[in-house]
Order: structure tokens, then C-alpha cells, then sequence
């Protein structure tokens, strides 16, 4: 799993090290492995799916962080067949823009709103506010 970390991963994490309040060092890797968890499933991945010789269904590999990773790692397992990368969609991001991810690149500032900048209208009115119907946003904040 090739990857570069981003700020606001490397800033949540941080967060979590220097955070005093933690009872134990096992208690601090469970959240930072949580916290990590959920930082993976924010990003796109590429999957390897695999067709056998004789063309039935292979074996399928991920996630890897892009297409030279996956084509690299295809080169080394050399078990024949034929393999073809699929996209994988961040399900974390798709959550985010119903659930709100507070405090996270891209998504509103606003301190209880946190929703993509989709959800907020640009018509009328009600322009910039957050139209998740619990939210109180009024006004998209990009930081
Ligand atoms: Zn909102
Ligand atoms: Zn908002």
C-alpha cells in the first residue's frame, strides 16, 4: 500500500500522540489504528482483478495506492492469466458527505456542520447554508 501521507492525515494523527489524556500506550495505538483506519478510507484505491487461461474468474488483489503499484506487484506474482485494475472509490468520502467529517480538508469549517461543499445551495436565499437538514450551517467555511 503505496502512499504519501497528507497533511490533515499526518495533523489527525498528531493529534492522537500528543493527546496527555491517554490512560496507556495500548490504549493510544488503538485509537491511532483506528484513527488511521479511517483515514485509509478516505483515499481512492486501485484493485488487481484477475482472470485465469481459460477465462473463468482469478484472484483479486487490494488495495494499492495507485496503478504502478498494482501493475509492479502483477509483474512479481506471475501466475498467468490476465489481470485488469479497477478503481476503488473512498467509501469514507462518500460517508463524509452525509455524515459530515469535522476539521478535514474539502469539507465545511463550520463547527458542526463538516458536509462536502456540495451539500451547501448556491440558489437564493438560502445561498452558502448546508442543506443537510439537521445541519445549522449558514455559510460554507473552507477553514
Ligand atoms: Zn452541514
Ligand atoms: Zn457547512
Amino acid at each position: 500500500m503505496r502512499l504519501t501521507p497528507r497533511k490533515e492525515e499526518v495533523e489527525a494523527v498528531k493529534a492522537l500522540l500528543e493527546d496527555p489524556t491517554f490512560e496507556s500506550a495500548d490504549h493510544m495505538a488503538k485509537a491511532v489504528i483506528k484513527e488511521v483506519g479511517e483515514i485509509l478510507q478516505m483515499r481512492d484505491w486501485v484493485a488487481l482483478v484477475h482472470t485465469w487461461k481459460d477465462g473463468s474468474r482469478g484472484l483479486n488483489w487490494a488495495p494499492f495506492g495507485n496503478a504502478a503499484e498494482a501493475e509492479a506487484f502483477a509483474k512479481k506474482l506471475s501466475i498467468g492469466g490476465t489481470g485488469r485494475l479497477v478503481k476503488l472509490y473512498a467509501p469514507g468520502v462518500m460517508l463524509a458527505n452525509v455524515d459530515g467529517k469535522k476539521g478535514w480538508k474539502g469539507y465545511c469549517f463550520h463547527l458542526e456542520c463538516g458536509h462536502a461543499p456540495f451539500t451547501h445551495s448556491s440558489a437564493g436565499t438560502s445561498r452558502g447554508a448546508c442543506q443537510i437538514p439537521t445541519c445549522p450551517c449558514d455559510k460554507f467555511r473552507a477553514s
